[in-house]
């Protein structure tokens, strides 16, 4: 390649104004791709198309070379911030460093080029794979079987609520409501009224946890179930856990963790001994699976033994002897988990199964597969230990945040957190006028991604922070201090318009954050 050529053709392009789009770098002809001859013979398109369903024109696609294609994406890469760039501290997010390992992993052929229709028995390595996962989150979270379909967590949160659905249909019980504390995701909500259930919300008490005498109040025979998350999602733990769950339990409801971000109890407490029955998992938050931008996710949903039978399926599960006997394997099971080769198919060790009473299928599919193999491979890499140590490391840095950043900014509970710290502006806002919003855009001129801003919806101005446990002390140090010189310029003759200009640094300013809501602009016309 030539860096001549290279900025010949490409200093035009990065003028301020923006990156074009490939459509106004598209020329007739070019092309970023070859196809090799197969050797199958051509058919004819009326042989293939009934003449009805033929497109009359060229299908409407940008014609760029591959040098140019790569330049494009590159340019628009050096324009974004990713957790591979430095801190992105996006609370209820887990934007954590993903290993490249994993994607190592994810990337070799014999995973990454499988047809998801492959027979059991060509397959059995990535069966294997499944099983092997389902069996360590299932160590994780204490419960007794899991399904991978679901494509992220919310469509997890569905999947647990419709399981909800059919245990209790199962036992000939209408229940309609399902209870969620004040400060839980947006989606918890959202996937209750999805799955068919009433949302009745249950205020934190002044200690931010689950107000106790709201909840027994709000229970009876009509409740589905509680969704919560434990750490809470003002990264406080419910310490009256055991309590919540003997209650609920007592009315003969169900307990849904939200287990998007286990950061915090990887390898230190289990939702099963919580007393939890549904648990979904982020394997692209906790899991070494990049995220954001609408990549794929995974989220596996667990259950407690009670509810293995309404799992979607099928589901990959490792063949007892009676269905097929592991030949070559051993008797012992030892070796289990190590690919097994294609043998005969009565020699197949892994197969699909159906449960029971399975609620069906929540996805085309076996879910976003190469998420799953990230996420053993980063099991495997840590091992227990080295997961415990993740969660510890985590809840580590975000105290060490809390307590430094005190005195700049509020915290409104001001206790030993989890795996992130609730901060807020409301002070610096009364004193300054300088709001969350703008110590967020200040942040990125700083060269940190923002934390999550006014969220969770309770606190005033909450500026949430989840350092992660991939940052180093030196990196918290910066973070910190930037945090710091943020309150202390509002402070300055002058702040708050400084703090209004921000970010003066990135290729756009302010946006207006709720236009794009607002004003639809319809991409093509459906009418006839
Ligand atoms: C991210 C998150 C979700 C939703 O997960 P998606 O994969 O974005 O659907 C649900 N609950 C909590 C607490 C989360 O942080």
């Amino acid at each position: 390649m030539s860096a001549a050529g290279g900025r010949a053709l490409s200093a035009p392009l990065m003028g301020r104004d923006g990156e074009p789009t490939l459509f106004e770098l598209s020329e007739p002809g070019r092309s970023s791709w070859q196809l090799r001859t197969t050797g199958v013979p051509d058919w004819s398109e009326d042989e293939l198309i009934p003449s009805g369903h033929r497109r009359t024109g060229p299908v409407p696609l940008a014609e760029v070379s591959e040098r140019d294609l790569v330049a494009h994406f590159t340019r628009l890469s050096h324009r974004q911030f990713s957790v591979d760039l430095g801190a992105y501290p996006l609370g209820s997010c887990t934007m954590k460093y993903n290993p490249k390992v994993c994607d190592t992993v994810a990337a070799l052929p014999g995973l990454a080029g499988v047809h998801p229709a492959a027979p059991a028995s060509t397959v059995q390595g990535w069966l294997a794979l499944v099983v092997e996962l389902e069996e360590a989150l299932c160590a994780v979270t204490g419960m007794a079987a899991a399904t991978f379909q679901p494509a992220a967590g919310a469509a997890g949160e569905l999947t647990g609520l419709l399981l909800m659905r059919a245990y209790h249909e199962s036992r000939r019980e209408t229940r309609r409501r399902v209870l969620i504390p004040d400060s839980a995701h947006g989606t918890n909500p959202a996937s209750v009224t999805l799955g068919g259930f009433q949302v009745t919300t249950v205020p934190s008490d002044a200690r931010g946890c689950v107000d106790m005498e709201a909840l027994r109040a709000a229970l009876d025979t009509d409740v589905a179930g509680i969704m919560l998350t434990n750490p809470n999602t003002l990264g406080l733990f419910e310490e009256d856990i055991a309590a919540i769950a003997d209650a609920v339990h007592e009315v003969g409801g169900l307990l849904y963790y939200d287990g998007a971000n286990l950061n915090a109890i990887l390898g230190v407490v289990r939702p099963g001994d919580m007393g939890f029955d549904i648990v979904h998992l982020n394997l692209h938050k906790t899991f070494a699976t990049p995220h954001g931008g609408g990549g794929p996710g995974a989220g596996p949903v667990a259950v407690s033994e009670r509810l293995v039978d309404f799992l979607p399926g099928p589901r990959p599960v490792r063949l007892g002897t009676g269905e097929g006997s592991p030949e070559g394997g051993r008797p012992d099971g030892a070796g289990e988990g190590r690919p097994a080769h294609a043998g005969p198919p009565g020699a197949a060790r892994y197969g699909w199964a159906t449960p029971a009473r399975s609620i069906g299928r929540v996805h085309s599919w076996h879910g976003n597969a190469l998420v799953l193999a990230r996420a053993l491979t980063y099991i495997r890499v840590h091992g227990g230990d080295g997961l415990r140590r993740v969660a510890e490391r985590a809840v580590l840095n975000a105290n060490w945040l809390r307590v430094r950043l005190a005195g700049s900014y509020d915290v409104p509970f001001d206790r030993p957190c989890m795996h992130e710290v609730v901060l807020a502006a409301a002070s610096l806002k009364r004193r300054t006028g300088v709001r969350a919003l703008d110590v967020a855009k200040r942040l990125l001129e700083e060269g940190f991604h923002a934390p999550t801003v006014y969220f969770p919806l309770v606190v005033d101005e909450a500026l949430m922070v989840e350092p992660t446990e991939t940052e180093s002390l030196q990196t918290l140090e910066a973070l910190a201090t930037a945090f710091e010189r943020i309150a202390a310029e509002a402070d300055e003759e002058g702040g708050l318009e400084a703090a209004h200009a921000a970010p003066r640094t990135t290729p756009v300013g302010r946006v207006d954050e709720a236009r794009a809501a607002r004003t639809l602009v319809p991409t093509y016309d459906a009418r006839p």
